[in-house]
């Protein structure tokens, strides 16, 4: 078998040549294995071998030997093999095996749509047999908002349920985000799970990895230590084995997700599916079998490269994994439904693959929302002149969002340095970026389109924990002041507003020591799950009030969702105050005048308005639609708080 650094470089040289893309670019779209109740065809894309096998099995477990048969296979154009077996193949996994000179390769198809239990076998399916009851009628609820009219919630299928105070049965499971009428420990009236969502007001839901990832045992019993993230791909174009209610049975997992879907899209929520394209689980990726070393950035020595500090690099730049690509997302879409994408560090993929993407995606239905990680990082391109997809080319991209740093960081001190503070703790060494990111400016973009607003997402610390990081002391009241602080520059801001899963009521993972944990994609169900029963104290329950209030005020306010940088400098503007600490706005079109006043100083800070009468909506620990009171002549703001106020 290749191992790495064992690739054959004088192939590797030839995948990045003109000549290699010419001959073997293959533009089908049937490459796996595409079934009818008549027969199946399989088609694998493997220039170089010398022979390929389709092998048949009962079972989807590696370590039974119920071999059915096995076909070699028939070489046709552009590299492509294929075999047709005239049965009804519903349920029969396979693999294929390459052949190249003495060595031999079996793996599972990097085309699989389905597979059987840890993904190392590939399932033969009947995708209408997946289909819930009335999946044809089933439409994205929220296909008429613009894209800055959307809220993304960002959580983790396993985060949402796993806690004991959930009141959720399926623990862990997609069906766990189908439960409704679920309460805190199943007792009272506090709603948790999807209830809780729908009653925030958020649009999205952006659930971090669901396709089948490879760091967890799915032929293992749940275990609540056994977790993680997911940023681990093992087979692209098929659901997570562990979130299903049976890993061992290749349509049930198809089943549970589409079921899933549905009822989100019910309930009114859309779905956001977060890919990770940019680097596999390992360097044994199927698709290396077939054609050794050609998925991977691999240098001439033989050296992956490691941008993504995974170990190896995806060559989105090579014609036919910019395909796998695209193909794998068109499918998502069409065959589950999906919203919007989120692409884990798209600054490793091209510009072009990105691009191909959008198109494909807006044949296939209306704003599906598309947004990604556009740090840049060192890479090795195996082609010269590929633009990559990181902030400073978003200009090149059409409806594709970024995560900004700028506002992130700006506002709550630096991420990776956990001693420093933001505006919210008194920190204006980057005002200047705030204020641009409150207009939907930040130095890369090009309209508010392309910009993702927020204060925490699931790397680093929660937003609750870094705010008592770097204010050693503070109390918790006070915490809490700046925490809404944060959250108003978020929801206030022009661009697209996304909060982590359970920020709304003071998020915190924490160890048995007590230490704030930052990176907890390993860490087990008692640091990351959602504590829901801290929704019985009062101060919790205060915060997300405060976080549903100020949703619903966003929503109500047209001014807050401006789609371009001419309107938005028409209608926004900054009003001069003394001190760096106070950042003050007003928003005005010809139908309401908006004032947001954002003070990060110990001080009360008093604001002289223009003429005529005020209402304030948002003020100290409460937000939402209804008037607080009307003021005219001054408006006099809290120490650490946030105050709107909307002209009569
Ligand atoms: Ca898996």
């Amino acid at each position: 078998m290749s191992k790495k650094n064992e690739y054959n470089l004088e192939w590797i040289k030839k995948y990045s040549s003109a000549e290699f893309e010419n001959e073997f670019t293959y533009d089908g779209i049937n490459l796996g294995a595409v079934y009818s109740a008549d027969n199946t065809i399989f088609k694998l894309w493997s220039p170089f071998a010398d022979k390929v096998i389709v092998n048949l099995y009962q079972s989807g477990d590696i370590n039974s030997s119920d071999k059915i048969e096995s076909y070699e296979m028939n070489k046709s154009e552009n590299g492509v093999w294929d075999y047709q077996v005239n049965k009804d193949l519903d349920g029969v996994f396979y693999t294929f095996t390459t052949i190249f000179g003495d060595e031999k390769n079996e793996f599972c198809d990097p085309y699989a749509k389905a597979c059987g239990v840890n993904g190392k076998r590939a399932m033969v399916v009947n995708l209408l047999d997946t289909n819930p009851k009335g999946w044809e009628e089933d439409v994205n609820p929220n296909e008429k908002l613009s894209y800055c009219e959307s809220i993304i919630y960002e959580l983790h299928v396993r985060d949402l349920s796993s806690d004991d105070s959930s009141g959720i049965n399926n623990k862990g499971k997609f069906l766990g985000l189908t439960e409704n009428g679920t309460t805190v420990n199943k007792e009272g009236k506090i709603k948790t799970g999807i209830d809780h969502i729908k009653d925030l007001g958020v649009t999205h839901i952006h659930l971090l990895p669901f396709y089948d990832y490879g760091s967890i045992d799915e032929s293992k019993e749940y275990d609540s230590e056994k977790y993680n993230w997911g940023y681990d791909p093992v087979n692209y174009n098929v659901p997570e084995g562990s979130y299903s209610t049976n890993a061992f049975d290749g349509k049930n997992r198809i089943k549970e997700l589409k079921e899933t879907i549905a009822s989100l899209h019910k309930n009114g929520i859309s779905v956001v599916m977060d890919v990770v394209y940019n680097h596999t689980y390992d360097e044994e990726f199927c698709f290396n079998k077939a054609v050794p070393g050609y998925f991977h950035r691999i240098d001439e020595n033989g050296v992956f490269s490691n941008g993504s500090i995974c170990g190896n690099d995806t060559a989105s730049e090579r014609s036919m994994v910019s395909k796998y690509i695209v193909d794998s997302v068109l499918y998502w879409a069409r065959e589950y439904h999906i919203d919007g994408f989120r692409f884990d560090l798209v600054g490793l993929l091209d510009v072009d693959t990105i691009s191909k993407i959008r198109e494909g995606l807006d044949k296939i239905r209306p704003n599906i929302i598309l947004y990604g990680e556009g740090w840049s990082l060192e890479t090795k391109l195996t082609k010269e002149n590929v633009d990559l997809a990181v902030q400073k080319n978003v200009c090149k991209l059409k409806d594709f969002a970024m995560f900004s740093d700028d506002i992130r960081d700006a506002m709550k001190g630096h991420v990776f340095d956990e001693k420093v503070k933001g505006f919210i703790s008194g920190n204006t060494e980057n005002v200047d970026v705030l204020k641009k990111s409150i207009m939907g400016m930040p130095d890369w973009s090009t309209s508010p389109r392309d910009v993702i607003n927020y204060t925490s997402c699931h790397d680093n610390y929660t937003l609750f924990d870094k705010i008592r990081l770097c204010n050693e002391g503070i109390s918790f009241e006070d915490a809490i002041k700046q925490n809404l602080v944060a959250i108003s520059i978020v929801m206030l801001s022009q661009g697209i507003p996304l909060m982590n899963a359970g920020e709304e009521f003071l998020r915190t993972k924490t160890d048995n020591e007590g230490n704030f944990v930052g990176d907890s994609y390993i860490s087990p169900d008692y640091v990351n799950s959602i504590k829901w029963s801290n929704l019985e104290k009062e101060e919790y329950k205060k915060v997300y009030e405060f976080y549903k209030g100020i949703i619903a005020f966003r929503k109500a306010h047209k001014l807050f969702q401006l789609e371009d940088f001419k309107e938005i400098e028409e209608k926004v503007s900054f009003i001069d105050y003394e001190d760096d600490k106070v950042v003050a706005y007003k928003l005005k079109d010809n139908k309401e005048e908006i004032i947001v006043i954002l003070n990060a100083s110990e001080e009360n800070v008093k604001i002289t308005l223009d003429e005529g009468k005020y209402n304030v909506f948002i003020k100290e620990d409460i937000a939402g639609n209804d008037v607080l009171c009307t003021l005219e002549g001054e408006v006099s703001v809290a120490p650490v708080s946030v105050t709107v106020l909307v002209k009569y």
